[in-house]
């Protein structure tokens, strides 16, 4: 799990989801499927009660903190999903 807390720190993340292409399912908003190297991780990305942006994946790397191209992969539907959004 890590806080997003802006695109900088995603960017190695995006460089690699661009590369391995994995395939993101939606599951429902904020809540998607993404593929890995050991079947499908689940990503999870809400706002906390203070406010802040976290994403959840169920992978070993996200585990120990650090910022997945799954998290990645997914945060870049749910971004363009949330600006479709009226209330976002
Ligand atoms: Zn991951």
């Amino acid at each position: 799990m890590f806080i997003l807390k802006g695109i900088a720190q995603l960017e190695k993340a995006i460089a690699k989801a661009k590369k391995v292409r994995p395939r993101v399912e939606f599951d429902h908003f904020g809540r998607y499927r993404v593929s890995g190297s050991k079947g499908f991780y689940t990503v999870l990305c809400k706002k906390s009660d203070n406010g802040f942006k976290t994403v959840i994946c169920t992978c070993k790397a996200s585990e120990k903190g650090l910022v997945c191209y799954h998290a990645a992969a997914a945060l870049s539907l749910h971004v363009g999903l949330a600006r479709q959004k009226p209330s976002a």
